[in-house]
């Protein structure tokens, strides 16, 4: 990696977004292991232009995303590549999590979800529910059975597993370090991750 040139630990249920220039790497590190770390991205110079998860998962003939794997537009540009995973199991079709859906799933009201963190983390960019598209989930598992059944299942992720992700244009990153605990998605307890930026 090159120079770091941000270094930070979100803790459970935060949020981070940055703007990243072409060549500058985002490494997220799952710190202890299982936890899910929901990711948006768009064009930093034309949010309209954003992660679009069906592309993406036709351009890799594969709905599992891993080192090579480019992260792409709805404009057919590639917004990331991935140029390392030491986990190499993440989630394209799982979406996020909300209070609503946790309501509808278990019965509960007025729960932390990423939903409400990619409102609040997209705010300052001008930029609301219209803009939340079908998300990635590093570090997530959502296995898809020969019968097309699917869930979330219990991560595999170690405690220190990384992916690394070059910015390939000008680029809005946004995490959501995902706050469920009636699914196994972070190991029923959320943990803080590390996120590194270098050149
Ligand atoms: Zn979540």
């Amino acid at each position: 990696m090159g120079k770091v040139i941000e270094d930070v630990v979100i803790p459970a249920e935060g949020t981070w977004t940055r703007v990243m220039a072409p060549g500058e790497v985002l490494r997220i590190v799952d710190l202890e292991g299982k936890q899910a770390v929901d990711f948006l991205c768009y064009n930093a110079k034309n949010p309209e232009e954003r992660y679009n998860a069906a592309d993406t998962m036709k351009y890799a003939k594969t709905i599992f995303l891993t080192k090579g794997h480019g992260i792409y537009s709805d404009m057919g540009n590639k917004l990331f590549t991935i140029v390392d995973d030491t986990c190499g199991r993440h989630d394209t079709i799982g979406g996020c999590c909300s209070a609503e859906s946790n309501e509808f799933r278990y019965g509960v009201k007025g729960t932390p979800g990423c939903r409400a963190n990619f409102l609040k983390a997209l705010a300052p960019y001008g930029l609301g529910k219209k803009d939340i598209v079908a998300n990635l989930n590093w570090f997530m598992n959502v296995p898809v059975e020969p019968d097309g059944a699917m869930a979330i299942v219990d991560g595999v992720s170690k405690p220190g597993d990384h992916v690394d992700l070059r910015a390939d244009m000008d680029v809005l990153a946004v995490i959501s370090n995902c706050p469920q605990t009636r699914n196994p998605c972070n190991g029923w307890k959320p943990t803080p991750i590390r996120v590194v930026v270098s050149e």
